[in-house]
């Protein structure tokens, strides 16, 4: 079994594993869970050897939607080793809070994966049954809501940047052309915001790290983890760090608090 499944995934062999970076390494990306709590998240990034970030939703539906709950949020993280962050989902997202609050958090990271309706209701994108009829058309608003994200939200660092839902995924070289990275890269220089090189989705590519690291952006690490399985383990992100040549200089660092 163990067999068959290492011939199916030869990368997972240790040999061809890519080296961990000679930097400090953090996954900003980990949300708590039933199956991961701040104790275990704690103790996981002590013994990787890894900064760990805690993210939390400001959505209905979550516990954070007023002012009070976030100052309960960040209090409650202050306890414990770790870098406090948010992760919005839809467009003014910070209405909902004040500037105080929100100045007290390490980072806010936010990505382009919900897409607004007409209605008001969110199109998520990054689920496995989304359907694309058109892929231009698709990118066309994708590209919009992408400009909104990185032109009028207060955030830190890009999340997800140029997924594709599962249906186009083998059209990525295609459908990011070079006038679509080079705008994701312009919009983020202008406003300093990072890249997260993601591990889940194995995005950016190797490519669009390389012209964003030529633009002098940062970026950070990011498993999108709520399980120990998953929480600060690389292997995506080691290997981009070794094609483009990450280095220290490279990497986001959050407001010192
Ligand atoms: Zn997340």
């Amino acid at each position: 079994m163990a067999g068959a499944a290492l011939a199916a995934a030869p990368h997972l062999f240790a040999s061809t594993l890519p080296p961990r970076p000679a930097f400090p390494v953090a996954d900003y990306h980990v949300h708590l869970s039933p199956q991961l709590t701040i104790e275990q998240a704690v103790a996981l990034g002590k013994e990787r050897q890894i900064q760990i970030g805690i993210l939390e939703h400001p959505t209905p539906g979550y516990p954070i939607n007023t002012d009070a709950d976030l100052q309960k949020y960040i209090d409650n993280l202050r306890k414990y080793p770790v870098r406090v962050g948010l992760q919005p989902v839809y467009a003014g997202w910070s209405k909902s809070f004040s500037k105080s609050v929100l100045d007290q958090l390490d980072y806010v990271l936010m990505d382009a994966l919900t897409l607004p309706r007409p209605d008001g209701t969110g199109w998520a994108i990054w689920q496995i049954d989304t359907m694309v009829d058109d892929e231009e058309e698709f990118m066309t608003r994708y590209m919009q809501f992408i400009e909104q994200v990185l032109t009028s939200e207060p955030i830190d660092v890009f999340g997800w940047p140029t997924f594709l839902p599962v249906p186009i995924a083998r059209l990525y070289k295609q459908l990011w052309t070079r006038a679509r990275v080079d705008r994701i890269i312009s919009l983020a220089q202008a406003r300093k915001i990072a890249i997260e090189i993601n591990e889940v989705a194995h995005v950016p590519d190797e490519n669009f790290i390389t012209l964003a690291k030529r633009a002098a952006l940062k970026f950070t690490f990011g498993t999108d983890s709520r399980t120990p399985q998953n929480a600060a383990h690389f292997y995506y992100c080691y290997q981009m760090a070794q094609k483009c040549g990450l280095a220290e200089a490279d990497m986001f660092v959050p407001k010192k608090k």
